[in-house]
């Protein structure tokens, strides 16, 4: 077996194992519980896990997706964030190998991770991600050779202000709040890791992506659905794309606006 793919198999154990302590972070954050203590328990009957009820992705199938106490089911919810994180991790190192950004670069997938599931469930982005991820992504540019800190103070107040400005003025026209704080802030955060070049980016493919899933649901649901969907997750999955991907992205737009 080549030492490339032992790497490969190293790293999407590891991102399994970071993706499983954040299932801990996105059950327990929105409840303002302690995400180090106790150890990991069913939610319906408290049976403490055993250690191998608690390994990432094999125990859900071991288990075959039930409490082994109680019978209740285990959400798929808690295999999806391990398999994720797992295939981010080695998708990083596959892209950068092993440098400074691949250790960075999890950790700002990681926190998009929670903060998408934590609003898809709550409707909140937790301000214990993304305000001490604003900070994180400012102190890890000085490591990224492709981000200048400039580049990333830039994005911090071009994320955050231009959502602040569209959250503002929706308040001044439609007289009701139409965006959280929360996705300010995520946005901050995002400009924060990506630069500011990238905002332009991730706002365009957020809205677009989520204009067409909020119609398409409009129209399954023949009208009936009103309540708003979250926007959070869409501007993390817009992020990821811009990570993967932007500066192709970037390019190609920037070619294409200097060609009109
Ligand atoms: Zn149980």
């Amino acid at each position: 077996m080549s030492l490339f793919l032992v790497w490969c198999i190293i790293f999407f154990v590891l991102g399994a194992c970071i993706g499983s302590f954040l299932n801990v972070c996105i059950y327990r954050l929105p409840q303002g519980r302690s995400i180090v203590r106790p150890g990991s328990a069913c939610p319906e009957c408290g049976h403490s896990l055993a250690w191998w009820e608690n390994i990432p992705i094999v125990s859900y199938l071991l288990l075959r997706a039930r409490c082994r106490s109680c019978r209740a089911p285990i959400s798929f919810q808690y295999p999806l964030v391990e398999l994720l994180m797992g295939v981010a991790a080695t998708a990083l190192f596959m892209r950068y190998g092993l440098g400074p950004e691949m250790p960075i670069y999890l950790c700002f997938i990681g926190c998009l991770l929670v903060v998408t599931f934590v609003d898809l469930e709550h409707q909140i982005i937790p301000d214990i991600v993304s305000l001490p991820g604003i900070v994180l992504g400012f102190i890890f540019s000085f490591w990224l050779p492709e981000l200048s800190w400039m580049d990333s103070i830039v994005g911090v107040l071009t994320g955050g202000g231009i959502l602040y400005m569209v959250a503002w003025l929706y308040y001044v026209i439609a007289h009701r709040e139409g965006m959280g704080g929360g996705d300010i802030k995520l946005l901050a955060m995002i400009g924060a890791f990506l630069g500011w070049k990238s905002i332009p980016l991730v706002i365009f493919l957020s809205a677009a992506v989520g204009a067409a899933t909020g119609l398409t649901l409009m129209v399954v649901s023949r009208g009936g659905r009103h309540s708003a969907i979250p926007y959070g997750p869409f501007l993390a999955g817009a992020a990821v794309i811009a990570l993967f991907w932007g500066s192709e992205l970037i390019r190609w737009y920037s070619g294409f606006l200097a060609g009109v």
